[in-house]
């Protein structure tokens, strides 16, 4: 029998070997109940790593430390023994550990398939159990005691999500479980670098066409958008509604009266609570379970042009995707590095709200996390280093968010000279110097968030070693098939698009697997992408804008219709928004849209649907739409386009017809 030793080279050992073993170990060491964790459990019929090390060098059944850690790991991996939460590697440490045939002792549930030994739940009763007295969420670590000096600690700035409550407990056990046995590598038709939006997708996608696929990430399954990007950030955004809704009631009649207040801490609970809700479906036990696929946790490294290395094992592989991301720019502010910021990283573990509130960066993210917490209850600046916000967009749909930001008390700081950040420690406050015409402007905040823009992953990747060209500001280099300048490695998502979206990597991920693994000859350039901010009203568009169409010497025809023009607007009292959109002059091919209103987000399929199936403005006009809807303004759109092409020869012929029919 051959006995894979997990941690370095094989040993060769026979059933009989292995009995003699655990015989001659069960006859040296002290099998005892002993108690061990956070508050102490006790376990039955245990015996100590470190003991069973010395004794197995002791009796000469080991020749040193090194070699004793190794015939432990052989046992462990026989099954002859367990760490007594099981799955845990054997140390010469001070751990404990149960033979099989004693495990119906003990107490602590068996190990789960997929590898997480230690749940992040268990350490619920502790961590509760240290909450302050003022009724914060925010936990203080237990001191670490020196039973347990080799068990990790719980390093919650490492895995960057708190508080640990029974929500993020249950997200971390879904994205990034407390232990991870990594599977044993093999050669790989892909290997996939990052579980975000744009690697979870590629190697379920691939793993469900039989390819034989390995994931590694190195830090939370699920990426930016399910931890801290579009799923946190729009729980916070629904409840911003819900209180700009109760603040405006009075708009419909309703009369509220008493004291109206937002409890942060609820909020903040609330988007927790669905992070984690949502987490299963980016699980570390879904993707190795019914999805198939290897997954590796730790930080990937290529070492050669078919090779990655992680947590010190070599895989190889046929073909690869890079999908590790971004994070957020950090402008070069002095003062700034030493300050305590906030970035998306660390904004949603906030458990209280911050009454002053700047924002750096005025993008979508700034945007939507300014109105969040402004309507939350917080006072917020928001600082653009010219006068634009949401640069993409057109004038006239940003001009409409800032007006509504401005109305719920959001102020804006444009062409800020930042002179300096001041502020020390791991709180605020924290105050930003301004450069005004030669005299300083002090503006103090309880918290700064930067969101000033994104950063590809692209560092200590091995990328130089796998002969990918990369660019620290643009990411991954990638051609049309979204190949990298080795062929046989792809790249996916924030890492190397300019549209950095979920969808977005969600796509790109399914050309790669065509063009990956199926000879598809898919090209990046041919996808159709909608996008939306979340703000109030929100934004949407598809294809092009007004300036582009210009630009390109595109003839065009525009068709808008404002929402307070809409029954439905006008009843809902829409005082703004609008869809606007741009047809090919003398066809019927839409070539544009934008829209801005209250659900702009899902308006804007029903042009993306058009679009992607040929579908002209006027064909969109015979679409029954239920009345009242804002969607109407979409068929009225068509409606109008519908008018414009009657000839006046044709209009005449009508109008002649219906003479005669009077
Ligand atoms: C606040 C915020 C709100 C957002 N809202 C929206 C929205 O509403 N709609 C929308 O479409 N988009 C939104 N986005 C953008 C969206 O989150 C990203 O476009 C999306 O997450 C990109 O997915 P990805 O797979 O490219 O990268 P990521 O999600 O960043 O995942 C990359 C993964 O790679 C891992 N990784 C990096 N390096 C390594 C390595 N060497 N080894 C192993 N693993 C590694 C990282 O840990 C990470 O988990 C938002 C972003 C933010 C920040």
């Amino acid at each position: 029998m051959s006995n894979k030793n997990p941690d370095d080279e094989e040993i060769s050992l026979n059933n009989a070997d292995l009995e003699e073993l655990r015989r001659s170990l069960r006859a040296i060491v002290d099998i005892r109940d002993r108690q061990y964790g956070f508050p102490p459990k006790t376990y039955g019929s245990c015996f100590v790593g470190s003991e069973a090390v010395a004794k197995l060098i002791e009796k000469g059944l080991a020749a040193d430390e090194d070699d004793a850690v190794r015939l432990g790991n052989v046992m462990l991996h026989a099954g002859i023994f367990h760490h007594v939460q099981r799955a845990h590697v054997f140390k010469n440490e001070h751990l404990f550990y149960r033979f099989a045939s004693d495990e119906d002792h003990g107490g602590v549930p068996d190990a789960v398939a997929d590898g997480s030994s230690v749940k992040w739940a268990d350490f619920l009763g502790i961590l509760t159990s240290t909450m302050g007295a003022d009724g914060s969420l925010q936990p203080t670590l237990p001191e670490p005691d020196a039973d347990l000096a080799n068990m990790d600690q719980i390093d919650l700035e490492a895995i960057g999500v708190s508080p640990l409550d029974e929500h993020n407990a249950r997200l971390l056990d879904n994205v990034h479980p407390k232990r991870w046995l990594d599977p044993e590598p093999k050669s790989y038709n892909l290997v996939v670098i990052g579980a975000g939006a744009g690697g979870l997708v590629s190697a379920a996608g691939a793993a469900g066409v039989g390819a034989r696929v390995a994931l590694i990430e190195s830090h939370l399954l699920g990426g930016d958008c399910l931890n801290v990007g579009c799923v946190p950030s729009k729980a916070l955004l629904r409840c911003a509604r819900a209180a700009a809704e109760v603040r405006d009631a009075g708009r419909f009649g309703v009369r509220i009266d008493g004291e109206i207040s937002v409890d942060f801490g609820y909020v903040m609970e609330r988007m927790r609570r669905l992070r984690a809700q949502i987490s299963p479906v980016d699980s570390a036990r879904r993707y190795s379970g019914p999805l198939g696929v290897d997954l590796f946790m730790g930080r990937g490294v290529f070492t050669g042009k078919n090779s990655i290395e992680v947590n010190g094992k070599t895989l190889t592989f046929a073909k690869a995707v890079i999908a590790t991301g971004g994070t957020a720019a950090i402008p070069n502010i002095p003062g700034l590095a030493d300050a305590p910021y906030l970035t998306n990283n660390s904004i949603f573990n906030l458990t209280e709200l911050p009454k002053r509130f700047g924002v750096i960066g005025a993008g979508p993210i700034g945007l939507e996390m300014a109105q969040a917490f402004q309507r939350l209850g917080a006072k917020v600046t928001v600082f653009s280093r010219d006068e634009q916000i949401l640069p993409k967009e057109e004038p006239e749909a940003v001009a409409i968010v800032k007006e509504s930001m401005i109305r719920d008390g959001v102020a804006f700081a444009f062409n800020s000279a930042f002179k300096r950040i001041e502020g020390k420690g791991e709180k605020g406050p924290v105050r930003v110097v301004l450069d005004d015409n030669g005299t300083e402007r002090y503006l103090e905040f309880d918290a700064l968030l930067i969101a000033a823009g994104r950063k590809p992953s692209v560092a200590g990747l091995g990328l130089e070693q796998a002969g990918v060209e990369f660019d620290a500001r643009l990411g991954v280099v990638v051609n049309e098939k979204l190949q990298t300048t080795n062929p046989d490695i792809y790249a996916v998502g924030d890492v190397a698009g300019r549209y950095q979206f979920t969808h977005m990597a969600d796509f790109m991920a399914r050309l790669v697997i065509k063009n990956a693994l199926f000879f598809g000859r898919d090209k990046v350039s041919e996808l159709l992408i909608p996008w939306a901010t979340y703000t109030d009203p929100e934004v949407a568009h598809v294809g092009l804008y007004e300036k582009d169409l210009k630009e390109r010497n595109i003839p065009f025809a525009t068709f808008k219709r404002e929402f307070s023009d809409v029954d439905r607007g006008i009843v809902d009292g829409i005082a703004s928004g609008y869809v606007k959109i741009h047809v090919a002059k003398g066809k019927d091919r839409i070539l544009g849209a934008t829209i801005v209103g209250s659900h702009a987000g899902d308006m804007i399929s029903e042009i993306t649907v058009a679009m992607r199936a040929g579908m002209g403005l006027g064909r969109l006009a015979g679409v029954i739409h239920p009345y009242p809807t804002a969607a109407e303004a979409i068929r009225q759109c068509g409606d109008a386009y519908n008018r414009e092409r009657l000839t006046p020869t044709v209009k005449s012929i009508f109008h002649n017809l219906m003479a005669l029919r009077r």
